[in-house]
């Protein structure tokens, strides 16, 4: 029987009880009290009629017998309306001497009281009515009774049920809401029952109710979850929070806990909460994306996506923590920092992605060779750092750089090519080269520098000298701005003359810097720190203007036009203006562009091949000549050649040199001009100083070279003597594009 069936019962039973009892009550009191007043009234009327016989006994005790007349009369005087009464006197032998009788229905009530003669009873005095009356009045009160009763049954009976049904309706469906709320949220609910044991005391937990995401989240079927105890329904860990449940219970204090399921290896995120006493429930959430996701994002600030090492970012927080604790434990640790040799070519020339494999490859290779204690992180482009701590002595830390270089130093497949890498590695150690996360980097990163001056390929500690070396760096970059303010740099111009005969082409501007202290300065010591410093960029300029401006000069002065060859550094032919800054300088200095060459390395125009295309487009529709210099040195093959609009390469001053030794220099320059000459590409060879090297290469078909075999570079006036001469005893030279000659004379 249903809970709201008992209340339903409990209610018409009141109802009943109730409804009897106006119909019972009421006409039984009506008639009790009925009663009690008629018999009331005739025990007075019988006491008021034995007074008048009294009376009459008084005035003739012994006749009072005799006088049933008197009595009779007496008898039938009756104080109210007639209503049917028997009235008798009688003797104490119980013979009437006067009655007054009506006819009376039975039942009848009498009244008597005594008749005393000098207080001693002589006779009774008795009136009796008929009950008839009384009953049918009562009769009908109870039929109006049973008729309130029934009235009282029916309103107590149906107002409160129907409250009671609908309250319970409602109940229901609040219930079923709740219960398919329940059935279809997201959320596993699972409500488990504390078990105690004999002496009250919480053992375990037994699973009371689940929800069917539960059952999915946990990985089980709600029959084989229901009873259960939670020590072998959850995986390990969550037993282990019962104590902690119970405190939280005992405080109400929310509590919630993380755990694996192992069933199903998702991560679970636990709100425990108390429905009842005895009772507790949990609130269970899948956070395995959301942990995933967490974590994914840990991973894109603190590591990097390429090789999946740690960043810089975590790279400083590492080594904050190794700071503290070999600031607390007073031990050393070392810090070195590695970079790629040659790895900017390498990526200038394969490009980005390919630069990219590489660096994935010397990445793993990094991490097998290390000790899962020391941390490798890739703070930059091919810079990785090493933090290791150090057990023994210093030793070990040569010895390591060491390994690692042996273990980088190798060729790497790259998209079927084989690429050579090495590295260059700097160290620095704690607390003897600087108590500071940023100083001992500083000072690694310096080390570096100097492993690289040293020709890569190898390790160097840091040292103070080094520190002074760097300030030096700055110093030089403070003095080439100061320079180009104060005009300190000029130019000298080195001949460039045909191969086969000796005649004077042209000259190549060279910058040089005359410093009011140091004297005049080569420019192999200031034109890598100007790059560095992106001074290159005005001081290019400053050189192809000056080169302009000196070729008009030349040219009003009636000397003989010669071809005029610039170097342009990578770093100022990326820049986005730099097209448009040498036709503004053509323009403004009213040159024939003809007459004007732009040297460029490989690898300046590999940096962005489509970029490098667009820019020659640009120069070539001034006429201005294109030339490849440092030719071989970079890692480029002949055949990227095509793409670019060029009129001439220059052989590597490497090549020429080594021509003489038993190296390939010989087999590579046949071939570079080979190649030259299939792709009717002008050859220059730079850096000629003997007959030997200006044999083989006139041989080999070599069109142009420079050399101090033939001259030093020049200043400007010697030059101008040289162009002089020219003029004196022309003969014809080159065929400029208009097919026009232009006639000058071989000079030496
Ligand atoms: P580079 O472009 O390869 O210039 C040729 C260098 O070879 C010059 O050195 C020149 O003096 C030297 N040289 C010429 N003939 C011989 C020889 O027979 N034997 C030897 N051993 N060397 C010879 P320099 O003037 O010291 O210039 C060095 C480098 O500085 C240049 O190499 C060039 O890369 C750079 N440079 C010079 N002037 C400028 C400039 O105005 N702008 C830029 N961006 N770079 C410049
Ligand atoms: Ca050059
Ligand atoms: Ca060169």
């Amino acid at each position: 029987m249903s809970r709201s069936d008992r209340i339903c019962r409990l209610i018409t039973a009141l109802a009943g009880i109730l409804a009897l009892a106006v119909t019972i009550g009421v006409p039984l009191g009506y008639f009790t009290v009925s009663y009690h007043y008629m018999h009331g009234t005739l025990d007075a009327e019988a006491e008021t009629g034995a007074a008048v016989v009294n009376g009459i006994i008084n005035s003739n005790p012994l006749m009072w017998q005799f006088e049933h007349v008197r009595l009779s009369e007496m008898l039938d005087r009756r104080p109210h309306d007639r209503v049917p009464e028997e009235r008798s006197i009688a003797d104490l032998t119980g013979t009437v001497i006067a009655e007054s009788l009506d006819p009376l229905r039975w039942p009848v009530l009498s009244g008597t009281c005594g008749v005393y003669d000098a207080g001693t009873m002589v006779g009774t005095m008795k009136i009796s009515r008929s009950l008839a009356p009384l009953l049918w009045d009562t009769a009908s009160v109870a039929a109006g009774s049973l008729l309130v009763g029934l009235l009282f049954f029916s309103v107590l009976c149906t107002l409160p049920l129907r409250a009671v049904k609908s309250a319970y309706n409602y109940l229901q469906e609040s219930e079923k809401r709740y219960r398919s709320l329940y059935e279809s949220m997201k959320e596993g609910m699972a409500l488990h029952r504390i078990t105690y044991d004999e002496y009250g005391i919480p053992v375990s937990f037994s699973v009371v109710d689940v929800n069917p995401s539960c059952c999915r989240l946990l990985g089980f079927t709600r029959e084989e979850m229901l009873g259960k105890d939670g020590d072998e329904l959850y995986s390990g860990t969550v037993a282990g929070y019962f104590p902690e449940i119970l405190r939280a219970a005992s405080t109400g204090e929310a509590f919630s806990f993380d755990f694996v399921q192992h069933a199903t290896s998702q991560r679970l995120h636990v709100a425990v909460f108390f429905p009842e006493p005895g009772f507790f429930a949990f609130l269970l959430e899948d956070v395995t994306q959301r942990k995933a996701d967490e974590e994914q994002i840990r991973r894109l600030a603190y590591y990097d996506s390429l090789t999946g090492l740690p960043n810089r970012i975590l790279l400083m927080d590492r080594l904050e923590q190794i700071l503290a604790k070999a600031r607390r434990e007073k031990t050393r640790f070392v810090l070195l920092f590695l970079d790629l040799d040659r790895f900017k070519v390498i990526n200038d020339t394969m490009g980005h992605a390919h630069g990219d494999q590489l660096l994935i490859q010397v990445a793993n290779r990094l991490r097998h060779v290390l000790r899962s204690s020391d941390t490798l992180a890739r703070i930059g482009g091919d810079e990785f750092v090493v933090l290791a701590t150090l057990d023994g002595e210093e030793m070990n830390v040569a010895h390591l750089a060491q390994h690692l270089i042996d273990n980088i130093t190798t060729v790497y497949p790259v998209s079927s090519r084989e690429v050579y890498a090495s590295t260059s590695i700097g160290i620095a150690v704690f607390p003897d080269d600087g108590s500071d996360c940023n100083s001992l980097l500083k000072c690694a990163d310096m080390a570096m520098y100097a492993a690289k001056e040293a020709g890569g390929k190898g390790y160097h500690f840091y040292s103070p000298e080094m520190n002074r070396k760097a300030h030096a760096r700055m110093e030089l970059e403070t003095n080439i701005r100061h320079a180009l303010e104060q005009e300190e740099f000029f130019l000298e111009f080195q001949p460039i003359v045909n191969a086969g005969d000796g005649r004077f082409i042209g000259v190549e501007a060279l910058v040089r810097w005359q410093d009011p202290e140091r004297g005049r300065i080569l420019p192999d010591l200031f034109i890598a720190a100007a790059e560095e410093s992106g001074l290159i960029v005005p001081l290019g300029e400053w050189v192809l203007r000056t080169t302009c401006r000196k070729m008009k000069e030349w040219c009003e002065a009636g000397l003989p036009p010669c071809l005029v060859s610039v170097n342009v550094s990578g770093r100022q032919f990326s820049q986005p203006g730099f097209t448009d800054a040498v036709c503004s300088i053509v323009r403004e200095t009213g040159i024939d562009p003809r007459f004007l060459a732009l040297e460029l390395t490989e690898t300046s125009l590999m940096a962005d091949g489509e970029a490098a295309v667009k820019a020659l487009g640009k120069l070539k529709e001034l006429d201005i000549s294109i030339v490849v210099d440092d030719f071989g040195a970079g890692y480029s093959s002949l055949g990227y050649l095509h793409k670019f609009p060029i009129d001439r390469i220059k052989i590597d001053r490497s090549f020429i040199r080594d021509l003489g030794n038993q190296s390939n220099g010989r087999a590579i320059v046949e071939a570079i001009i080979a190649l030259a000459s299939r792709l009717n590409l002008h050859v220059v060879a730079e850096g000629v100083e003997t007959s030997d090297q200006l044999d083989f290469l006139k041989e080999q078909g070599c069109h142009e070279v420079q050399g101090y075999y033939f001259h030093r570079p020049l200043s400007e006036e010697t030059l101008m003597a040289l162009l002089e001469e020219i003029k004196e005893n022309p003969v014809p030279l080159f065929a400029s594009p208009e097919g026009e000659t232009i006639a000058i004379s071989l000079a030496t």
